[in-house]
Order: structure tokens, then sequence, then C-alpha cells
């Protein structure tokens, strides 16, 4: 059996939902193949029972945040009234013995200064330094922003040389060396500053100050926020759009190779129809890899390989998460939580720099020493979430694939069993009684990831955000790949999360279009 369509995209995360929606709004057939019984990779909501398991969303920035790469593809395809994006109340709150009382970090960078000068007012004058360095960094990428008119532009024209410098001053600085410029050693000031490091990195003398000051200044600046009824919702969306252009999106159907033509262009794509199903080819002369590289090599010819993965060399991999849902009987507010998201940071650490000793516990059966850890709960916005009857709580670490190699089923399930009832018991310290409203449980570890979203080493960012060896950075930022009529279209791309991972689709639909979006001409 052979079909032709114009392209076909291997992997239905949201890079690849996001490329194979723009083509097929600007006129293009596009087949999906999706190795899993679901669409969406990490993008997804599911049930079990009465609990509502969101796979991945905690927080993501709205459409008109700095650079924000939704706010074209919304417009595009006009998104804006099909998927509701709820504010959430404050960035974080943050637990740590050598802060005192628990700290709740604002959105808004007046109000983040306004709150972190009134618990440390010795260190308001460096506190603003350090957020005028983020906020210059910020204002550079809202440059190119279509809405800022004539005015706006002259208004800022005096401050672009400074703007310029503060970015590139630390184009190639990690965060602990930034930090300690502006903050010394006060330790509990960078604890309240950055709380929620655990969804960027493992370790932050090795994490780019640049990745702090793009997309953690981009929440401070324009908030975080929860799309209503789950990360599916946008997944079903961008499905809709492929689908009412005549496209299809096939699960259960893994792409095992991908045949090039004499000339070395695309001119086919192999799947599986199910696991042990027949295998079939698609004609199609483009093809957009949601999958990883490292994924993607082993569906080309050996002769190619090499050439694909050259501008990959030496790039680390991001971190893994630890996922753990809870399904609650009762509210998590009336247990006293009273932040969407609250980092707790345990006793045992003394600094942030501490934080790289966290992931590698979970190699281990919980001992002594437990992880910090972000404890998101969705019932403290109109999430949605709760229509099953339980109410979603969920808990993050940081993760490595090497933390559960090796380990049997059995073992695996046993290590997993025992690090749920280890963090069940810290909240429960945290929150008195809420131990007992723990209804269901489920976890996700770096395996799983590994394992569900086909990515090396379990990442779920892509490429890890480490300052650049060189600047400007060699290594690719782009869709492009040696292969003609072959796109990268996922976190690896340009970088991670949803903004990341939507940018990488974008990119790549671009690319593919001769860089005009909406103009089939070019395929
Ligand atoms: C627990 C967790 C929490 C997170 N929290 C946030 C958050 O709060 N905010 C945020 O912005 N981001 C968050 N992220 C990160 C974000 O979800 C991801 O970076 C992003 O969704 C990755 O999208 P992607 O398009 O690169 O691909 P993925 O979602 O990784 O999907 C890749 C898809 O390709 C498929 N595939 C692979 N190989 C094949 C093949 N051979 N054939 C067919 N299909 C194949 C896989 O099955 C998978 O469906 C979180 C992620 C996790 C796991």
């Amino acid at each position: 059996m052979s079909q032709d369509y114009d392209a076909v995209v291997i992997g239905s995360g949201l890079g690849g939902l996001t490329a194979g929606a723009l083509l097929s709004h600007a006129g293009a057939r596009v087949l999906v193949l999706e190795r899993n019984a679901s669409l969406g990779g990490a993008a997804t909501t599911y049930h079990r029972g009465a609990l509502t398991i969101e796979a991945s969303l905690h927080e993501t920035t709205p459409p008109d945040a700095p650079g924000d790469p939704k706010r074209e593809l919304f417009e595009l395809l006009g998104l804006e009234d099909e998927i509701q994006l709820i504010p959430v109340p404050t960035l974080h709150e943050v637990r740590w013995r050598g802060l005192g009382e628990p700290f709740q970090l604002p959105h808004g960078f007046d109000n983040i200064e306004a709150a972190l000068g009134a618990r440390f007012p010795e260190e308001r004058d460096n506190i603003r330094a350090l957020l005028t360095q983020v906020r210059r960094t910020l204002r550079i990428m809202d440059y190119g922003n279509p809405e800022h008119g004539a005015w706006w532009r002259i208004r800022n024209a005096a401050e672009l040389p400074l703007d310029l410098w503060a970015a590139l001053r630390d184009m190639r600085s990690s965060l602990s060396e930034v930090f300690e410029r502006y903050l010394g050693d006060n330790e509990a000031l960078k604890f309240a500053l950055f709380p929620n490091l655990p969804y960027y990195t493992d370790d932050p003398d090795t994490f780019w100050w640049m990745g702090f000051a793009t997309a953690q200044g981009s929440y401070m600046h324009s908030g975080g926020h929860y799309i209503r009824g789950g990360s599916q919702r946008l997944t079903d969306q961008l499905e809709a759009t492929i689908r009412e252009a005549g496209g299809e999106a096939l699960t259960n159907s893994p792409a095992t190779g991908i045949d090039l033509g004499p000339d070395g262009a695309v001119a086919g794509v192999r799947y599986r129809q199910g696991e042990d199903g027949p295998e079939v080819t698609v004609a199609t002369e483009n093809a957009f890899s949601n999958a990883a590289p490292h994924v993607l090599q082993d569906l080309l010819p050996k002769a190619v390989r090499a050439s694909l993965m050259k501008p990959y060399e030496g790039r680390r991999l991001s971190i893994s998460l630890m996922s753990a849902t809870l399904g609650l009987d009762k509210p998590a507010a009336e247990f006293g939580i009273a932040s969407y998201s609250t980092v707790l940071f345990p006793d045992w650490m003394e600094r942030l720099s501490d934080f790289k000793h966290c992931a590698p516990l979970l190699a281990a059966d919980p001992g002594e020493r437990l992880p910090a850890m972000c404890v998101v709960n969705y019932g403290q916005i109109d999430s949605g979430l709760a229509e099953g009857g339980l109410h979603t709580l969920n808990m993050v670490c940081a993760d490595r694939l090497e933390n559960w190699e090796g380990l049997d089923s059995d073992a695996y399930r046993a290590r997993r069993d025992a690090w749920l009832d280890a963090l069940i018991a810290r909240i429960d310290a945290e929150w008195p009684g809420i131990a007992g409203a723990v209804k269901a449980r489920t976890m996700s570890t770096a395996r799983t990831m590994h394992e569900h979203l086909n990515t090396p080493g379990g990442a779920i960012y892509g490429f890890a955000m480490v300052p650049p060896k060189e600047f400007p950075r060699k290594a690719p930022g782009t869709a492009e790949t040696p292969v003609e009529g072959l796109w990268i279209s996922s976190a690896y791309t340009m970088g991670g999360g949803f903004s990341g991972a939507i940018g990488g689709g974008i990119a790549a639909a671009r690319a593919a279009m001769g860089g005009k979006l909406g103009d089939m001409g070019a395929l």
C-alpha cells in the first residue's frame, strides 16, 4: 500500500503537531505517525479511574509574552478562542529553612522587586541590578514584536545599546556566576529568586544564564498560565487542524525508516501498522522529525547518519523529571496548600549549588536525604482537571535515566513505590493530614520518559541549556538537516518546554515553506 502525502510527521508531540498543523493550514496534506496509543507526546492529559493526570504541563507563558512563539501559532490557527489560558495567581511559593517564613514570588518585575526588597531590605540595590539585567535581555527579544509601534521603538531606542550589552555580557556565563556577582553568598535570596530550577536543570553551576534571563524572565514578566482542561486541549486542537485539511494522524504507528531517492532527498517514510503489523511505505518529499535526532538517525540510511549527527556533537541532553500524581478526596487547600506551585527545598541543602546533589538521590531507595521538589496544586485555579472526582496534585523532582537503569521490572516497581511513599510522607510533614486524603497515585520516572516518549536519556527539554563554548554558538538552533526534505520539529530544534517545542515546529514549517508560513509553493 502506498499513498502520497505532502508531508509526513514522525511523532505527535507539540513540535510535530505544530509543524503538521501549520502545513495543513497552508493547504498541505499531512500524515502524522505516532508510536504510542495516543497523540501529544508529553502534552497529554489522561484518566485513571477518578483521577485526571496531566502528563507534563505545570505552567507556560501566555502568547503575548516577549518573543513567545505561541503568539504566531495561535494567531495563524485562530486558537485564541479555543484554548483558555488560566493565569496562575503567584509564580511560586518557596519553603526552605534558611528563608524563615515561606516566601511568595509574585508575577511582574516591579512586584518581584518589591517582594524581594521587603524580605531582603539590605539587598535592594543588588536585587534591582540583577532584575535590570533580566529585563534588558528580555527587551532585546521583544524588539521584533509586531505589536510595538514606531513610538515604542523611538522611546526604547536610547536603551538599545545598554540592552544589547546586558545580553552580550553574559552570553557565556552560568547562572551561578551571575548570581554570585549580584547576590554574593546570600543563598536565601537565591532560593527565593529562582526556586523552580528543577524545571530547567539539575545543576545551577552549569545552567546557562541566558536560559534563566529569557525563559524564567518571561515568566517573571508575563506570569505562568495553565491550559484549562489540560495540555491535551492544545494537542486536540492541532490534530483537528490537520484532519480538517484532509490529513491523518495515526496512533500505534511507529516510523521504521526514511527512504531517500537517487538524489539523496526524502522520497518516502516507512511505518509499522501496530506492534506486529505489516510495514507500509508512504511516498512523500517532506519528512518532519518530532523524534530526537538520536532516534531519527536510525531511521536513515547508514551513509547519512554521521552528517546528520555532526552538528549535535558534544551537546549534552537536558534533564528528565520524576513526576508523581496524587488524587485527593478533598481539595489540597483544606490541608493548607495555599499556592498553585510550591517548591520544597530539603534541610540538608545549604546553598543553591547543592541542587546538583538532588537528582542522583533517585539512584537508590529513599534515605535520609530527599530531593528538592515542586508541588503543583491544580485545584488552586480553574484547571478543569477535577472532573473525575479526585483533586489532582502533582510533584516533580529532577531525574536521570541512569538512576533507573539495570533494574528488572519488580525492582523498578518497588523503588518507584518506595519513592511515592517518601514523597507523600514529605508533603504530609509539610501539610499534616494530606497523606490520608490520597486515594490514587501514579509515578513516572526518567525511565518512563525514555520508554514512552522515545527520548535519549529520558530528556524532556531536548538539549541542556549550558553556556556555549564559543560565541556565536556553532551548534544548531535550526530545523535544517543535511538531508533535503528532512526537518527537525521538536524540543531539539531550538529549545524545550511548551514554548520551545512549538517554536521548533514553527521553525520547521517555515524552513520547509521557504521562509514564509502559509505559502505552500516551496513544498
Ligand atoms: C513531567 C513533565 C513536566 C513538564 N512540565 C512542563 C511545564 O510545566 N512547562 C513547559 O513548558 N514544559 C514542561 N515540560 C516539557 C514539555 O512538555 C516538553 O519539552 C515538550 O512537550 C516536548 O515536545 P516535543 O514536541 O519535543 O516532543 P515529545 O513530547 O517528546 O514527543 C515526541 C513524540 O514522538 C514520538 N515518537 C518518537 N519516535 C517515534 C517513531 N519512531 N515513530 C513515531 N513516533 C515517534 C513519541 O512517542 C512522542 O509522542 C514537562 C515535561 C514533563 C515530562
